[in-house]
């Protein structure tokens, strides 16, 4: 029999709501407790409150009864299953709907936009973002389809022993001869809290090992901010002023520019606080110069 009070409580929350809190509570490897004290690990300092992707993504969830019954675990599951069917099913179909209504509105506007889509593809940006589901890359610049050749992974991370974002790199420079490249990362990224955390979070340590790195070269300035938020920010910029270097190592940047004066490395930040982008004005002549006292790859092998 449902516990009426545990039903009428679903009930009158909106199915995402529902949804999210089913996942959540079969979701807890990149979760930590929001109780959790200070962790001091090495040089650093940061709290384990915050490094949920899940829950960083999930604005609006619940925890769970912190010690439901055993007959509220199970209308829970009953109520939980079938809200998560239908939600799955609305939330497939909703896309489709949005994309006709979208392609309707795009040849109502411009009756040429698909034949001029269908004719390839010339952008002159290239986006090397974070995987956050809230930094879409075209809606907060205003880019249209063809202006963005987009990559994005956690934590807008550029490894040379990535083949996807090496090849993303090469294939845009060489081939698509973007004229920018954006490293976009953004404040409050919850891979970089994660990769700050003491905690073994199975196949992310490799990636997020990369961040430590980053603090590591930047340590001294960065033990030197005494308050947590204003660390991590300084971390986000610092993460992207570093990956823009990892950019200006590779082959293809190098031998373009040397070639064409193109591309130019950018480093920006998005804000969620404002919805604006910072830009970190690199130096992107004087950084080239420096990384190839060491990472010259001018000359071509031909
Ligand atoms: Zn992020």
């Amino acid at each position: 029999m449902l516990n009426s009070r545990v039903t009428t409580s679903l009930l009158q929350q909106p199915t995402s709501a529902v949804i999210r809190r089913a996942f959540i509570s079969n979701s807890s490897s990149l979760s930590t407790s929001s109780s959790s004290p200070l962790v001091r690990s090495g040089p650093f300092r940061f709290s384990t409150s915050s490094p949920s992707l899940l829950r960083h993504c999930s604005s609006n969830s619940n925890p769970p009864k912190a010690n439901p019954s055993s007959s509220d675990k199970s209308t829970w599951r009953a109520m939980a299953e079938n809200d998560i069917s239908r939600y799955l099913r609305e939330t497939h179909d909703k896309v489709f709907e949005h994309n006709r209504a979208w392609a309707a509105e795009k040849k109502r506007t411009n009756p040429d936009f698909f034949a001029n889509l269908s004719a390839g593809q010339n952008p002159e940006y290239l986006w090397i973002g974070c995987s956050d589901s809230r930094i879409p890359a075209e809606q907060i610049t205003g880019l249209e389809p063809g202006d963005a050749f987009v990559h994005r992974n956690i934590a807008n991370l550029v490894c040379n022993t990535d083949l996807n974002v090496m090849a993303v790199i090469n294939y845009a420079v060489r081939h698509l001869k973007v004229k920018h490249i954006v490293v976009c990362g953004h404040y409050g990224c919850g891979g970089v809290k994660a990769a700050m955390t003491a905690k073994d979070l199975g196949i992310l340590n490799p990636w997020l090992r990369n961040i430590r790195d980053v603090y590591r070269l930047h340590e001294k300035e960065l033990d030197a901010i005494p308050e947590e938020e204003a660390r991590y920010n300084r971390l986000v910029e610092l993460n992207v002023i570093e990956q823009c270097k990892n950019v200006v190592k590779t082959a293809g940047v190098q031998q373009s520019y040397a070639q064409n004066s193109y591309p130019i490395v950018h480093g920006w930040v998005f804000g969620f606080n404002d919805g604006l982008l910072r830009d970190l004005k690199i130096d992107f002549e004087g950084m080239l110069k420096d990384i190839q006292k060491i990472y010259n790859l001018t000359e071509s092998e031909n």
